[in-house]
């Protein structure tokens, strides 16, 4: 995971989409200024927000962005990647089972066993902790009794968007602030 402690240094751009929403809620959707820089130079992006912080060359000088919108807009109703990290994310890192939110604890688990012809497929893999999956072992749901919270389907970008508002990372600089919301309380 991308999770940026020492942002002045670094100085990240959040990336937003042309609607002004960030691209991505988690991993937050965050730019080096490097090539940050590159996009406002190839005229990919707008530049929202500034750091203090300049940089230098020979004939010019320049604020580094802390927020830029693309230009043209990414969209969101596209099918996302069967990743390990999305099926999670789908469901909210917690176990589908007992609802258990721990996610150094966290594994796959076939609804329909694979032993009984179950598929690695979004409409058949569900975020389990290890004491669940162990418990249902290769059983279906209703000899297990043991069924998803959720009946599990592929989502799309815009609803994982949407689970990732409650994963704030553990930095966010003050200009950012306008374009993210949490579903989660941060700490002050
Ligand atoms: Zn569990």
């Amino acid at each position: 995971m991308n999770v940026v402690r020492q942002a002045p240094d670094g100085c990240p751009a959040l990336v937003l989409n042309a609607d002004f929403r960030p691209l991505s809620y988690f991993p937050l959707s965050l730019w080096s200024w490097q090539d940050t820089l590159k996009a406002v130079f190839l005229n990919r992006v707008d530049v929202v927000a500034e750091y203090d912080t300049e940089v230098h060359s020979v004939s010019t000088s320049m604020r580094l962005p802390s927020v830029v919108s693309l230009k043209s807009y990414v969209n969101h109703s596209r099918k996302p990647a069967f990743t390990r990290f999305n099926v999670f994310l789908r469901d909210s890192f917690a176990c589908q089972y007992c609802g258990k939110a721990d996610r150094e604890d966290l594994t796959f688990d076939h609804v329909i066993p694979r032993s009984r012809g179950g598929k690695t497929t979004w409409q058949n893999i569900v975020a389990a902790c290890s004491p669940c999956n162990l418990r249902k072992g290769g059983k279906m749901p209703k000899d297990a009794r043991m069924w998803p919270a959720q009946a599990p389907r592929q989502p799309n970008m815009f609803e994982l968007n949407e689970k990732g508002r409650a994963f704030p990372p553990n930095y966010l600089h003050e200009s950012w602030q306008d374009y993210l919301y949490w579903d989660a309380e941060l700490e002050s």
